[in-house]
């Protein structure tokens, strides 16, 4: 790994549908970005080509060469062995299982790649240059499709024996609980992701509740988006309101399982249905949490706050774990 003090990296956001890449300079600032779409179909040759012309693009957009580059740090939506870059079971791109994807990058850019698990890359980004600078201990959860989640211990991030540390989203909060994407029951996912949220919501409806919900979703082609779930909670519609509530009461349980585990000084929320509700959706997961905390003591002091860097997270994380970040002048 090239250890040039003071140098430029770019960081890779493999996701389901998006690729997005960023030239960061050595404090932390983006100076040149691209995306394209992710296009699965292709398979990992087609995808990893594509991924290469994203990082082609946004060398072009910052005006520096690949070469200029101390290495490239990439998030991927699966399980990850970080000391191979072997990427195992995405779930969300069709055909990846055992892609070798840290020596393939390696290869078609001749500099020195590092692969992790997006989630991982995206609590990074915000550790060191969001919602979490400043802090040692933090732990990261997104809130989207499904729940993912990142741990910081001590300035660095937890990875476990196995790189497999971090999945908060498959904690088991009801043993015989819905089904999880996983396939097991009752994990927290099952009761606190967007999907999970439609599922309850979408049972009710069929039930022939009343609600807005018909109205708002037939102008999303019948998509559950965020700004979806935002519109109807902000028309108060009562299946959304039992849905968010019941989603905020397991992501409080979480956050004091996590803090009694733990003990972070700082939580941060993020991910698309965090994102589109803003601030306002952690109060309620905070007054479930902190009953439950065993150590009373300063307990008020635990911050539980929204992501700030929004989708550039990723790619942020991604350059974080190549060298480390200058003193920025803020
Ligand atoms: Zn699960």
């Amino acid at each position: 790994m090239a250890k040039k003090a003071a140098s430029y990296r770019m960081g890779i956001d493999l996701g389901g549908t998006k690729i997005l890449a960023a030239v960061i300079g050595p404090d932390g600032a983006i100076l040149g970005m691209a995306k394209k779409k992710t296009r699965d179909e292709l398979g990992p040759d087609g995808v990893i080509k594509r991924m290469v012309d994203t990082a082609n693009e946004a060398a072009a957009a910052a005006k520096i060469s690949l070469k200029a580059l101390a290495g490239v740090g990439v998030g991927a939506p699966s399980a990850v062995d970080f000391k191979t870059g072997v990427v195992y079971s995405a779930s969300n791109l069709a055909g990846w299982d055992e892609v070798p994807l840290g020596a393939r990058l390696q290869a078609a850019l001749d500099l020195p790649v590092l692969v992790d698990n997006d989630v991982n890359l995206g609590t990074l980004g915000e550790f060191h240059l969001g919602a979490g600078r400043g802090c040692r201990h933090m732990v990261g959860i997104f809130v989207g499709t499904g729940v993912g989640g990142g741990i910081i211990v001590d300035g660095k991030l937890y990875r476990g024996a196995r790189d497999a540390a971090g999945e908060i989203g498959h904690m088991i909060m009801q043993p015989d609980g819905p089904l999880c994407g996983c396939g097991r029951r009752g994990c927290l996912e099952a009761f606190a992701s967007r999907t999970a949220i439609e599922r309850v919501v979408r049972a009710q409806l069929a039930e022939g509740r009343p609600s807005i919900l018909p109205e708002l979703l037939a102008a999303e082609k019948d998509r559950m988006t965020s700004g979806v779930i935002k519109q109807a909670l902000e028309a108060q519609d009562p299946l959304m309101v039992e849905a968010i509530g019941s989603a905020q009461y397991y992501l409080g349980l979480l956050v004091a399982n996590l803090i009694n585990a733990l003990d972070p000084e700082m939580i941060v929320f993020g991910g698309g249905v965090v994102e589109a509700l803003g601030g306002d959706f952690l109060a309620p997961i905070r007054e479930t949490a902190l009953p439950y905390l065993l150590q009373q003591r300063n307990a008020d002091k635990i911050k539980i706050v929204p992501a700030t860097l929004g989708d550039q997270a990723g790619v942020l994380g991604g350059a974080a774990l190549l060298a480390p970040f200058t003193a920025r002048k803020a």
